[in-house]
């Protein structure tokens, strides 16, 4: 599972791509206090804890739970 600090996150969409469940995506419906739509996960379930998405981040949005 992972853990995603919304209020750091730029909605760059490099997890997004970079995730190979394709289970991240921005929320449109949300902004942070940066004025930026953050990342969301669709299904912790389907998360393999791969770290990827971790890895990619610019800004250690997110942390990696097995
Ligand atoms: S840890 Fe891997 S499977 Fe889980 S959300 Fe990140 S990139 Fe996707
Ligand atoms: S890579 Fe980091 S900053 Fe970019 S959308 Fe993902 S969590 Fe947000």
């Amino acid at each position: 599972m992972i853990v995603i600090n919304e209020e750091l996150c730029k909605g760059c969409a490099l997890c997004v791509d970079a995730c190979p469940k394709k289970i991240l995506r921005l929320n449109e419906t949300k902004r942070n206090k940066g004025g930026f739509h953050p990342v969301e996960i669709i299904s912790q379930e389907e998360c393999i804890s791969c770290a990827l998405c971790a890895e990619v981040c610019p800004d250690v949005v997110i942390e990696v739970y097995k």
